[in-house]
C-alpha cells in the first residue's frame, strides 16, 4: 500500500513547509499500517494561516453571495468527481466499509457543499426595522476544528457555510483521519479559491487547536468533538471573546413507546440496531441507549439477539466484508473494550458480544457488536458516550419513567421515538430535551438544524441555520 506523504500545509494558497519539523503518521484501522503522514504543525503555523485569513477577508466578504455560490458549486463537483478516492482514504483512516463511505463519508460532504448553493439566496441580507437598516454581515476569520469519525462531512458542515457567509477559514482537522482534508484542499486550491480565504494546518489538538482557540485575530472558533475538549476551546477563547459553536458528544435515548406490538415493535427493535451501530458506533449521535416497556423487554431482546448475530457481521471494510468495520485506533478499541467490562461488572446482562477481539480478526481494531440488557440508568454504560459498537438496553415503568431516564443524561445531542399513534410519538419526542428526533425512523435531512442541547454542544450546523452561524448583524441608523 503506497504512504500518502503529505509535507506541507495549505497556507495563503501555497503549499507551504511547517515552521516545525514533526510529523503525525496515520494509521489504516484495519491493517494497523501507516497509510499516511502530514505535518505536526506548530503555533507559528497557526499564525501565519491566520494572518493570511485576515487579509482574505478584506476582499472575500465584499464579494457576491452569487460568486461565492459559484465556487461551493465547484467545491460540490470537486468533491463528486473524487468520491471514490476520499472514500478509500476515509474506509482507511476510520474503518467504515467502503460502500457506505461512498455514500456517507464522501457523498454526503459533497451534498452539503451543494445545499448552500441555493442557501446563500434564503439569507435575509439587509431588512428595515423603523429608521434602521440592518445587515447582516459575516463574522470573520473561522478558526475549524473538528474530529475523525466523519471527518470530512464535518469539515465540510463548516466550510461551506462559512465560505458561503463571506467568512474566511483555518481548518484543523482531526490528526488521526486528516489525509480527507488534503484532498478538500486540493480541490479548493484547484477551483482557484482566492488566496488565503481556507487554510490548512494539521497537527495536534492541544497544540494546533489551542493556538487557534486563542488566537486574537480569530474572530470565530467552530468546533465539533469531544465535550472534553470543547470545553478547554470555550475556556480559551473567552479570553477573546470570539464566538464559540460548539458540536460535542452524546448519549442518545431511542424510546420504544408501549403500544407498539408485533410486527411494529419487531421492526423498531431491529432498526434500533443500525441506528447504534452505524460506523461501529462511532457516530455522535448513535441512539446508545434503547428505552423499552419491562414487560416487552424480553421479546425486544429475542429480536435483537437474532438480528446482531444473523445481519451484523464484521470483517474488513476495504472490500465492505461486513456491516462493522473496526474502531478507529487501539486506543478507541481500549477504551471500548473497558465500557463494555464495566458493564459487566455493573451487573447488566450481557445479550451479545463482549470485550475480546473477533477470533477471525486478530489484526485491525475490531470489536464485537455488544449488547446489554437490564441495564440501569445510573450505571457507567448508560451514562457515558462509549463511541463504540455497544447497545444498552434499558427497561421502563410508564411513559413519564422513559422520559425521565431519557433525559437524565449531560447529553442532549438526538433521540428517537417509536410508537403505533404517531400523534403520541410527536408529543414524547418534543418532551425529549435534544435537538434532534427521529419518529418511527424518520430519516437524517441534510437541510434541517443540527446540534445539540446542553452538554452536546450549542451549536447548529447544516442548512439555513448551518449559515447563519457565520453571520453578524449590524444596524444603521438612517
Ligand atoms: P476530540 O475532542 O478528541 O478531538 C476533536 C478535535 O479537537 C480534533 O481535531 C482534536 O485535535 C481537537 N482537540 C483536542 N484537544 C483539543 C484542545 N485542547 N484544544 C483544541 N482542540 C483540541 O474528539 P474526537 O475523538 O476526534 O471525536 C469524537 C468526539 O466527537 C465524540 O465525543 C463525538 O460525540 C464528538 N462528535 C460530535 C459531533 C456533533 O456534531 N455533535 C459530531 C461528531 C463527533
Amino acid at each position: 500500500m503506497t504512504v500518502k506523504d503529505h509535507d506541507k500545509l495549505y497556507i495563503g494558497g501555497q503549499w507551504v513547509p511547517s515552521t516545525g519539523s514533526g510529523t503525525i503518521d496515520v494509521i489504516n484501522a484495519s491493517t494497523e499500517e501507516v497509510m499516511g503522514r502530514i505535518p505536526d504543525g506548530t503555533p507559528d503555523d497557526v499564525d501565519r494561516a491566520v494572518a493570511a485569513a485576515r487579509e482574505a477577508f478584506e476582499t472575500w466578504q465584499q464579494t457576491e453571495p452569487a460568486e461565492r455560490a459559484k465556487y461551493l458549486q465547484a467545491l460540490a463537483e470537486g468533491l463528486g468527481a473524487r468520491n471514490e478516492e476520499i472514500a478509500e482514504i476515509i474506509t482507511g483512516e476510520v474503518g467504515m466499509p467502503i460502500f457506505l463511505s461512498k455514500m456517507i463519508q464522501a457523498g454526503l460532504p459533497a451534498a452539503v457543499a451543494g445545499s448552500y448553493v441555493g442557501l446563500v439566496d434564503e439569507v435575509v441580507w439587509e431588512e428595515q426595522i423603523g429608521n434602521s437598516l440592518v445587515v447582516r454581515e459575516p463574522v470573520g476569520v473561522v478558526g475549524a476544528i473538528t474530529p475523525w469519525n466523519y471527518p470530512l462531512h464535518q469539515i465540510v458542515a463548516k466550510v461551506a457555510p462559512a465560505l458561503a457567509a463571506g467568512c474566511t477559514v483555518v481548518l484543523k482537522p482531526s490528526e488521526v483521519a486528516p489525509l480527507n482534508a488534503f484532498v478538500l484542499a486540493e480541490i479548493l486550491d484547484g477551483i482557484g479559491l482566492p488566496a488565503g480565504v481556507f487554510n490548512l494546518v494539521t497537527g495536534v489538538g492541544p497544540v494546533v487547536g489551542e493556538a487557534i482557540a486563542v488566537h486574537p485575530d480569530v474572530d470565530m472558533v467552530s468546533f465539533t468533538g469531544s465535550t472534553r475538549a470543547g470545553k478547554r476551546v470555550s475556556e480559551l477563547a473567552a479570553q477573546t471573546v470570539k464566538r464559540v459553536a460548539l458540536e460535542l458528544g452524546g448519549k442518545s435515548a431511542n424510546v420504544l413507546l408501549d403500544d407498539l406490538d408485533g410486527d411494529e415493535l419487531v421492526k423498531a427493535a431491529k432498526a434500533a440496531v443500525g441506528s447504534c451501530y452505524l460506523n461501529s458506533g462511532q457516530t455522535c449521535t448513535a441512539f446508545t441507549r434503547l428505552l423499552v416497556p419491562r414487560d416487552k423487554q424480553g421479546e425486544v431482546v429475542d429480536v435483537i439477539r437474532e438480528e446482531v448475530e444473523s445481519a451484523w457481521t464484521i470483517g474488513d471494510p476495504a472490500v465492505g466484508a461486513g456491516r462493522l468495520g473496526p474502531l478507529i485506533s487501539d486506543v478507541q478499541r481500549q477504551r471500548v473494550r473497558d465500557y463494555i467490562r464495566a458493564g459487566i461488572d455493573e451487573g447488566a446482562t450481557l445479550v451479545t458480544g463482549g470485550p475480546d477481539q473477533p477470533d477471525e480478526l486478530p489484526t485491525g481494531y475490531y470489536v464485537k457488536p455488544t449488547v446489554f440488557a437490564d441495564v440501569e440508568p445510573s450505571m457507567k454504560i448508560a451514562q457515558e458516550e462509549i463511541f463504540g459498537p455497544v447497545l444498552s438496553i434499558l427497561p421502563y415503568d410508564d411513559e413519564d419513567d422513559a422520559l425521565r431516564i431519557a433525559n437524565d443524561s449531560i447529553y442532549g445531542l438526538s433521540g428517537g421515538v417509536w410508537g403505533a399513534d404517531v400523534e403520541r410519538a410527536k408529543r414524547v419526542a418534543r418532551r425529549i430535551r435534544t435537538g434532534q428526533v427521529e419518529v418511527n425512523g424518520g430519516s437524517f435531512n441534510p437541510l434541517a438544524p443540527f446540534g445539540g442541547y446542553k452538554q452536546s454542544g450549542n451549536g447548529r450546523e447544516l442548512g439555513k441555520y448551518g449559515l447563519e452561524e457565520f453571520l453578524t448583524v449590524k444596524s444603521l441608523q438612517l
